[in-house]
């Protein structure tokens, strides 16, 4: 018997949706539809600072405007501290997690001191300094040890003949994206040991996400190009917890007038979808992107149109 599929929509009401995020909410929307499957939306809200008071209420009433309807009621992020500390105490167990003192000038000052230059703008790659011990300092976050010791050691305790042998563990994360194909990370020297739990008190997205995705037993994730980088890290921690790893599927992004990813930096505009057409033009403009096929509309006859496109173009082997 095939698992059931559950997809969902995982927007952070940091505004309403523009035409990036109704992208991501349509492909994950028709990709339910075309499985038979139930669709989801997940209201992330746990980077408070950033959350807007009342813009999950817009969202969703923008949604239901584009006749994207949840199967469920939402679930709310905020809600779910009790998993996200599970969670974090069982990766603390296992040996998988662990307290870090370093502030972004700790960080800093140890990557130069090591010589490693890093690019105006570009994230920084943790140096592992508190890997081995806080040596007093007090603990500001909680960071996920991304290698895993345990896995290059196996042999060694078995007495075969092939623990004289080198082992040789690949660090890279491999994973076949639905659109975009292979792809890989090495995550330890691409990213680092990234953060699980923040300086400020609040949980990190790859935490929460991970947990919810499993707790919601979603097993396909279709969402903005912009988060593919995020999958590698969301897969390690996954194994860590002992979850399964969904199906990913990265959409096309909107661009900006710059070339750039459509954001609020770069001019993304609230959609109004307050009238029927204004919303159904927005739909159409975000079926484009996905390479779905003009429709006059209304919304419902549209929606019913792209389905069967959408699974030519992005599941051509089940039709
Ligand atoms: N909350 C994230 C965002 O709005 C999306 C998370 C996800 O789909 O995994 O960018």
């Amino acid at each position: 018997m095939t698992t059931p599929y559950i997809g969902r929509f995982a927007p952070s009401p940091t505004g309403p949706l523009h035409a990036g995020s109704l992208v991501a909410a349509l492909a994950s929307w028709l990709d339910a539809r075309t499985h038979a499957g139930r669709w989801l939306v997940r209201i992330e809200d746990v980077d408070t600072p950033r959350c807007v008071p009342g813009a999950d209420r817009v969202i969703l009433t923008q949604l239901v405007a584009c006749g994207l309807c949840p199967d469920e009621p939402p679930l709310y992020q905020s809600t779910r501290a009790a998993l996200y500390q599970r969670a974090l105490a069982d990766l603390l167990a296992a040996g998988r997690a662990y307290p870090c003192a370093c502030s972004r000038r700790d960080i800093e000052h140890a990557l130069a001191a090591a010589g490693i230059e890093r690019p105006r703008h570009a994230e920084l790659v943790y140096p592992g300094t508190c890997r081995n011990g806080l040596k007093g300092r007090r603990p500001r976050a909680w960071r996920f040890l991304t290698e895993n010791f345990e896995e290059k050691i196996p042999v060694a305790h078995t007495g075969s003949s092939l623990s004289a042998m080198p082992l040789i563990v690949d660090p890279r994360v491999t994973w076949c994206d639905r659109r975009l194909g292979a792809q890989q990370q090495d995550v330890t020297r691409e990213v680092g040991d990234f953060v699980l739990k923040r300086a400020d008190g609040l949980w990190a997205y790859q935490l929460a996400v991970v947990v919810d995705d499993a707790a919601q037993s979603i097993t396909h994730v279709v969402r903005g190009a912009d988060l593919a980088d995020n999958t590698a890290r969301q897969i390690l921690l996954q194994r860590a917890l002992q979850l399964p790893t969904p199906a990913y599927l990265h959409t096309p992004l909107v661009r900006g007038a710059d070339g750039d990813k459509l954001s609020k930096q770069n001019g993304a505009q609230a959609l109004d979808t307050a009238r029927a057409a204004d919303a159904f033009r927005a739909l159409a403009a975000a079926a484009a992107v996905l390479g779905l096929p003009p429709h006059p509309g209304p919304v419902a006859d549209a929606l019913a149109a792209w389905v069967p496109a959408w699974r030519h173009l992005y599941n051509p082997d089940s039709s």
